[in-house]
């Protein structure tokens, strides 16, 4: 069995491993924390660059997800100056008033809040996209992460988690993922072409 080999950190090699993810492999608490904040950063700064001066609404939801995403936040600005605004509120309950003004608006989902939404997209739950026509951008701001890396991040960095239970949807998609390791990231590249195919349209 593959756990009793004994397993070193794979970036400084350090024997005293704290995450063990299918999704990253082994590493110790520190190296851990360095990877999921460099994919973070690349992640939103590439598809959303930060701007000086720029009015940033982040939704504070008081999940885990949205504790560590006011974490790695910082980090992601990287000292750029932006006026940013947190609003305590739960994603569903958004009005197009509340982030009227701002250029951005960061909201806590990840990789499975993003392929959880495309999966209901396609079997017909006809969810409304009240935004798609706004000039302000929506930001999943932790969709390159499993909600299993979220955890062990949170965990790592001692940052209190507090877990909801799944919906049904998201259970299958777990059993998926499970049985076939890096389907939500498949499905989220292939949501991601359906976008741009239909925008171009
Ligand atoms: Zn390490």
């Amino acid at each position: 069995m593959a756990q009793d080999i004994a397993q070193v950190c794979y970036v400084c090699k350090s024997p005293e491993l704290a995450i063990s993810i299918k999704s990253v492999g082994p590493l110790c608490a520190g190296c851990f924390i360095g990877v999921v904040e460099r994919r973070v950063k690349k992640d939103v700064r590439l598809d959303h660059p930060f701007k000086k001066g720029e009015r940033i609404l982040a939704i504070d939801d008081s999940s885990t997800k949205s504790r560590v995403m006011l974490s790695l936040l910082d980090r992601c600005l990287g000292g750029l100056p932006i006026k940013l605004e947190i609003k305590k509120e739960d994603i569903v309950s958004i009005t197009s008033k509340d982030i009227e003004g701002f250029s951005k608006v960061l909201l806590p989902l990840s990789a499975d809040d993003q392929a959880e939404g495309f999966l209901s997209w396609l079997l017909g739950d006809d969810r409304e996209d009240g935004h798609k026509d706004s000039q302000i951008q929506i930001i999943p701001f932790l969709a390159c992460l499993l909600e299993e890396e979220i955890e062990a991040y949170a965990k790592a960095k001692c940052i209190k988690s507090s877990s909801k239970d799944p919906s049904p949807l998201r259970k299958d998609l777990l059993q998926f993922e499970s049985r076939y390791p890096g389907l939500i990231h498949g499905l989220l590249k292939g949501a991601n072409g359906f976008k741009d195919a239909s925008q171009r349209r």
